[in-house]
């Protein structure tokens, strides 16, 4: 169920419909907009009485939600989310650029490609310290001292950091140490570890899973938002397919595929999605052309050299030349948008 708020319902009548949810034991989750405040429940079982709620006051309207999610869904919130990731934000109308090496390998390493992302003018950082390696003798990141050095970035640089746990033991560092907590592909299903970065109040990155459908993306964000944590951030990193030419296949349908259920921003990551280093600044510039909110993209001084996926990492002056690229991009789209011309099809197609 939803409740729908009047345009000029106090904070008295929301608290009032906030009461009543947990009287009947179940768990309310009020998402202000811009020109209605609505309120979602969950911890219901079967449908929840409408008649609860429609005879307190300013209640609009108290919905059924027949779909699999709740909170994810643009029937609670019809504006899209900004998400806020530390002194900066996602989602609004700057494109958020994130960059940075694969993993944290040493700070002289990490601090080169800092240097590169803040002239880029990027306000986000990744880096990974936990690294979800396949083979379990591959490098599996530097720990807490990589941490360190993520820490020292934002110092030095005012980079927010973006960095992955792979556990809770991690989600407690990365929160001490980081802005955003981001959960890998292999973790998309990890529900456990969901509902852990759910009670956290660190803005989340959740990737997409190897093979998960836009329906399990969605419910992933669903676990985090359900334990009250409504900062979720998706991002597209390719899926598993029969193709072999590249390490995954960019999935960029589901960019406006999930602009049209969810009003989480979404971003695009062709760094994993291509695997390959001469792919990535082309389908950056087609995850930006498609409407993402964003970029993840992989840097390294010296890509041959890299601990952990060299192949698709950019050099520092690559990357440069992609941010000007996208940038470019990004500004025709603005214009274009602004300047739309409302055709009426019929004059249009006799024109
Ligand atoms: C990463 O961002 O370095 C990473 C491991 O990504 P994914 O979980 O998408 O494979
Ligand atoms: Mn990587």
């Amino acid at each position: 169920m939803l409740i729908v708020m009047k345009a000029g319902a106090t904070q008295k009548d929301v608290e009032r419909v906030i009461e009543t949810i947990e009287s009947l034991g179940f768990r309310p989750h009020s998402m202000p907009g811009a020109g209605r405040t609505a309120i979602g429940i969950t911890g219901n079982q079967g449908s929840v009485d409408p008649a609860h709620f429609e005879n307190l006051p300013s209640v609009a309207d108290a919905i059924r939600v027949t779909k699999p999610y709740k909170l994810i869904s643009k029937d609670l919130r019809p504006e899209k989310s900004i998400v806020k990731v530390g002194n900066a934000t996602i989602g609004g109308a700057e494109l958020a650029i994130i960059a940075g090496p694969c993993a944290v390998e040493n700070a002289e390493q990490v601090f080169s490609v800092a240097k590169a992302v803040s002239k880029s003018g990027a306000k986000f950082f990744r880096g990974g310290a936990f690294k979800p390696r396949t083979s379990p003798y591959a490098f599996q990141g530097m720990g807490e001292d990589g941490l360190k050095i993520l820490a020292d970035v934002r110092e030095q640089f005012g980079l927010n950091i973006v960095t992955e746990a792979m556990d809770e033991a991690g989600v407690d560092l990365v929160e001490k140490y980081g802005d955003c907590i981001q959960i890998g592909a292999r973790n998309m299903q990890n529900f456990s570890l969901l509902k852990y970065v759910g009670q956290t109040r660190k803005p989340v990155l959740l990737k997409r899973g190897l093979s998960a459908t836009l329906d399990e993306f969605l419910l992933a964000a669903e676990y985090i938002m359900a334990e009250g944590n409504y900062e979720v951030i998706l991002c597209e990193r390719g899926i598993r397919t029969f193709a072999a030419h590249a390490r995954n296949t960019m999935d960029l349908s589901i960019v406006p595929a999930v602009q049209r259920m969810s009003h989480l921003p979404i971003i695009v990551d062709p760094s994993h999605g291509t695997g390959r280093n001469y792919m990535v600044k082309p389908m950056a510039r087609a995850g930006v052309a498609v409407g993402a909110d964003g970029l993840i993209i992989e840097v390294h001084p010296q890509p041959e050299e890299a601990l952990c996926d060299g192949a698709q990492a950019l050099t520092p002056i690559q990357y440069l030349e992609l941010v000007r690229q996208v940038t470019a991009i990004y500004e025709a789209l603005s214009l274009a948008e602004e300047n739309q011309i409302e055709f009426n099809t019929k004059e249009a197609i006799v024109a």
